[in-house]
């Protein structure tokens, strides 16, 4: 500004334009001092915040689709027609999409690939040192107050999460777990277990107790018992665990009474270990629940505990069926004796699955019936005759409007309209003097001749009927060429009417 005279002139002589002019001045050596002095955005520095895996096609590809944009833009203003045009643009922008995406999980690839070069590790701390750390909570809510020391919230927490039994969850395996947590260890050197060792071990340690007997005996006692048919698989293989359990427990006790009745002490003095194998996972996983209210499962539980108390255990192994362990083939062989036996069921409290299933199958006959006796609806019956070919035809295809149109015999075609006085005559526009129903529609009208033998060539080539619902409906290309066909006819239906 110093090197013009700008500062000289006396805007007090100026007239408008002399001040117009002034202010131009102004303007202008403002701009030219910016532009000297401040770094300005231009066209090519945009490159440099394109990602690194940014290449030449992409960006050829990227031009292309903007030209293309713009194109039909302005042949829009012009009116001129664009479907082509349009559908050029769309599969561009697809080409580009893809384009994108494959360079972009490329490049990531090849980050993922340098895994064991030092400059993942140079990214990745540079990420997570600006990041600020997770800290716990030093203070949480507990009713109405809060913890003011850390190990105060950690006895909070403990409390919260492991809090003490109440004598409503006290079951008698927490009980008989604590009662065995003062127990002795075995050797000196051992210190006593802590409660999640127990809790951890307590199958393990059965095992080498059992690995150090050195008498393993292998009982195969048979015993049949007959379920109610309303029973469940699962429920018999529970039943046959409670039993051998019952069993095993009843063997023991004798035998502690005859050891007593010769004077020996109650308590047996040896261990037992009783493993039993089942090959039915369901079953097992259900008794290793302790919360399961199953009465069988409970029952088991009772019986497992009652035999801990007089030093018999019981661990139990899963055996796979049918694949040639001897004590599970002779199970098998007993219970198929069982099943054939005429006698009274020894079990006969049905399961919930056999209620809902009775239950269900009572809802879908009166639905049943219902549908067959309604006085409405004869199209869509004759169409799809039982409740069944309906689900499947919704599992195959989904609800339109145009299929419910087909199904339901409501649509535009002009017998319909013709009867709710909508239209003059029920004649189709293609002779004038055949009704225009839906049959005449899916199966006659030269209106719909292509899409018709379509649809029939195909049918033709499944060698399924192409009219009959409950037929099409089992095979998916042929629902979905008949739901085209049908989409179609309604689509074009008022044009054809001239609605
Ligand atoms: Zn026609």
């Amino acid at each position: 500004m110093t090197n013009t005279d700008i500062l000289e002139r006396d805007i007090g002589s100026l007239n408008t334009a002399g001040l117009e002019k002034l202010i131009d001045d102004i303007c202008g050596i403002i701009h030219k001092a910016c532009e000297e002095s401040m770094p300005t955005k231009k066209g090519r520095s945009l490159m440099k915040h394109r990602p690194l895996w940014w290449t030449e096609k992409l960006t050829d590809l990227k031009k292309e689709v903007i030209q293309l944009h713009h194109r039909l833009n302005r042949m829009r203003r012009r009116n001129l027609p664009l479907d082509q045009l349009a559908e050029e643009l769309n599969n561009k922008k697809a080409i580009y999409a893809e384009e994108l995406r494959a360079e972009s999980s490329r490049s990531f690839k090849e980050f993922c690939e340098l895994q064991t070069k030092e400059n993942v590790w140079t990214l990745t701390n540079r990420l997570l040192k600006d990041t600020a750390p997770k800290r716990p909570p030093a203070t949480i809510k507990i009713g109405d107050n809060y913890t003011s020391s850390e190990t105060e919230t950690a006895q909070a927490l403990l409390d919260h999460f492991y809090g003490d039994d109440t004598p409503d969850n006290d079951t008698h395996q927490h009980q008989f777990l604590r009662s065995r947590i003062g127990n002795e260890p075995d050797g000196v050197d051992e210190p006593p277990f802590a409660v999640e060792e127990m809790e951890a071990s307590s199958r393990m340690a059965v095992w080498e107790r059992l690995s150090s007997v050195s008498k393993v005996q292998k009982l195969y006692i048979k015993k049949r018992l007959k379920l109610h048919t309303s029973c469940s698989v699962f429920q018999a293989e529970l039943l046959a665990i409670k039993e051998a359990c019952e069993w095993t427990l009843d063997r023991r006790l004798k035998q502690g009474d005859e050891r007593h009745q010769r004077g020996t002490r109650m308590h047996m003095g040896f261990k037992e270990v009783i493993q039993i194998l089942s090959d039915s996972q369901a079953a097992l996983r259900a008794l290793q629940k302790r919360s399961n209210t199953h009465p069988i499962v409970a029952k088991t539980h009772d019986t497992i505990y009652t035999a801990a108390q007089v030093d018999l255990n019981f661990i139990f192994s899963w055996v796979k069926g049918h694949a040639g362990d001897a004590g599970n083939e002779i199970a098998d062989e007993t219970a198929k004796g069982a099943a054939t036996q005429h006698k009274t069921p020894d079990y006969a409290k049905f399961p919930m699955s056999f209620v809902k299933r009775t239950m269900r199958e009572k809802t879908w006959r009166t639905w049943q019936t219902r549908y067959e006796s309604a006085e409405q609806g004869a199209r869509t019956k004759e169409l799809l005759p039982k409740l069944t070919d309906i689900c499947a035809l919704w599992k195959a295809t989904k609800v339109s409007f145009q299929l419910t149109q087909a199904l339901t015999g409501h649509g535009y075609h002009k017998e319909y309209l013709h009867r709710f006085k909508i239209a003059a005559d029920p004649f189709c526009p293609c002779d004038n003097t055949t009704t225009q129903t839906l049959t005449h529609l899916l199966r006659e009208c030269p209106r719909f001749e292509y899409n018709r033998l379509r649809h029939e060539m195909l049918c033709s080539n499944l060698r399924i009927s192409p009219y009959c619902v409950t037929e099409l409906s089992n095979k998916q290309s042929a629902i979905e060429s008949f739901v085209t066909f049908i989409n179609y006819i309604i689509d074009k239906l008022k044009g054809f009417n001239k609605l």
